[in-house]
């Protein structure tokens, strides 16, 4: 099974819009929980990490310039 990759700063999309409308949200905490702040009215929130990875659809924009693979 493939695991999702995802790095702090990433801007995610997931699989239901966030009720202001956006579906971008930038991961700002990562450990066992994930704080993720919704792009549209900087709203955050703390969810388990494996209902994150569950949820999210995508990684619309990587964090910071990626190194190399
Ligand atoms: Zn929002």
């Amino acid at each position: 099974m493939e695991r999702k990759s995802f790095q702090l700063g990433d801007i995610v999309q997931m699989k239901k819009n966030h009720p202001c409308g956006s579906n971008e949200m930038e991961i700002i905490r990562m450990g066992m929980d994930i704080r993720i702040k919704c792009v549209g009215c900087k709203h955050s929130v703390l969810i388990p990490r494996a209902k994150f990875e569950k949820n999210m659809k995508k990684v619309i924009r990587p964090a910071a310039p990626a190194e190399p693979e």
